[in-house]
């Protein structure tokens, strides 16, 4: 028999980051560490195989993931193994397996890495791809779910992409999601002959899907279809009112989108994704670069005591493909402020003074999770900044801030509308 020589290549939907590509991920990597930081997130890093159960359990037996997408092995125990799809169950494992429901709550962890997913391969969908992810795991405030689409947004800014819009949602607890479940099947049980294929086999599987369609034949029926904020009890209507009140104070552009359901079954209340908009343009929905929401019941699901939680995942292959594409050349995060907060009212002003100074162009770090003036300054002191604003119930009340040099220590009041103007200044001198 003739010898071929045989060229190997890597496997479909699998790709080299190649050496001219490398700086790219690196600053990447840089922004997404030191935006993660200044927001209090600390890194965590798991396996890249977990048990099958794990992702069975977790991201939900009848999901897309888990049923059409996994790479599955097993191992020569004979246990199952699979490459994580995604990086939630493997952290909300980690949560539990490490005893972190005795640290100071919320917990707030990042993660940076590979996921694999079977999927038919096409522009900016691989099947082993990266993702950002950010969890806070303890902390039922819907202030926790604005920080954790701020963190999101910080980052996107910080690496100059344009304008990201947010789409966002509620769909409901697991008291008031059966009744909406319940009437959306009724409505598409009567329409069965109008929908695809797809939303026969989801409409017994996994009804909410039925809402992030993309076929022309159901767009119809599903634009009069039943919407979840309509079925909300008054927990989970308050809960998205309050998160919506964040978003206003943050100055964040967002668009209420009944559609966005999520793909994964653990979602409860908040959920949201992250588009780009494009050329001032529609947004394109094949260009979310990211998207999550709050998953209260995740952690009791596999085995903890009920533990709200909320995150969100980005994907960096399309965050990093378009920054090459713009070529953006400097990047520069290290903060120069840290922002103090104290108290509930503080915290909310603190939100929009914090998107000001990122305006202004000035890089800036808070800790809004912690409630002592130690622990924030702590922080402060660690990542090296020049000043600290402290916002507390009496600045909050008159309008003002202190400002503290933190090098010579002194201390001043000043109008909050002038902050940036005396930073701009001090930054000069
Ligand atoms: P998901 O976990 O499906 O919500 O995905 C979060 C983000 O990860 C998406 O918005 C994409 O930016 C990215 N992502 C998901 N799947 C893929 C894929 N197959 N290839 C590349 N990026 C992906």
């Amino acid at each position: 028999m003739p010898k071929v020589k045989k060229i190997f290549q890597a496997p479909k939907g699998m790709h080299d980051i190649l050496p001219d590509r490398q700086p790219y991920w690196e600053k990447f990597r840089k922004a997404v560490r030191e935006t993660a930081e200044s927001f209090g997130f600390q890194r965590i890093d798991t396996p890249i195989l977990e048990e099958t159960d794990l992702f069975l359990r977790g991201t939900g037996a009848t999901t897309d993931i888990v049923t059409k997408q996994m790479y599955n092995l097993k191992a020569k125990s004979g246990h199952c193994l699979s490459l994580r799809p995604e990086g939630t169950p493997g952290v909300v494992r980690a949560y539990l397996e490490q005893g972190m429901m005795s640290w100071p709550q919320p917990v707030k962890l990042y993660y940076f890495g590979p996921m694999f997913r079977y999927e038919q391969p096409q522009a900016g969908r691989y099947r082993q791809f990266y993702q950002i992810g950010f969890e806070s795991l303890g902390d039922q405030r819907a202030v926790m779910d604005a920080q954790i689409i701020q963190v999101c947004l910080n980052l996107l800014k910080n690496l100059g992409l344009g304008k990201i819009i947010i789409q966002l949602n509620s769909i409901g607890c697991k008291i008031c999601r059966p009744t909406f479940r319940r009437s959306l099947m009724d409505y598409y049980r009567y329409r069965k002959n109008r929908i695809c294929f797809d939303c026969r086999h989801r409409l017994r599987e996994n009804p909410l899907r039925l809402l992030d369609c993309k076929d022309e034949k159901c767009q119809q029926t599903k634009a009069q279809a039943p919407i979840a904020v309509d079925y909300l009890c008054d927990e989970c209507r308050q809960h998205f009112k309050n998160v919506l009140e964040f978003m206003d104070e943050l100055g964040v552009s967002y668009f209420l989108n009944n559609n966005i359901v999520r793909g994964l079954d653990y979602y409860t209340k908040t959920v949201f994704e992250f588009f780009l908009e494009e050329g001032g343009e529609k947004i394109s929905l094949s260009s979310a670069l990211g998207g999550g929401g709050r998953y209260d019941d995740l952690v009791e699901q596999l085995g903890g005591k009920a533990t709200p939680a909320v995150g969100a995942a980005l994907g960096a292959d399309r965050i990093v493909g378009l920054i090459c594409q713009e070529d953006l050349k400097s990047f520069s995060f290290a903060p120069k402020v840290f922002l103090v907060q104290l108290g509930e009212m503080a915290k909310r002003k603190g939100l929009r003074l914090f998107e000001e100074l990122t305006e202004a162009g000035i890089k800036s770090a808070e800790a809004l999770s912690r409630d002592s003036i130690t622990a924030q300054l702590k922080i402060a002191n660690r990542l090296g900044v020049q000043f600290t604003l402290i916002l507390g119930q009496q600045e909050a009340l008159e309008g003002t801030v202190a400002i503290r040099d933190m090098q010579s220590g002194v201390q001043e009041t000043v109008r909050q509308s002038e902050i940036i103007n005396e930073l701009k200044k001090r930054f000069k001198k």
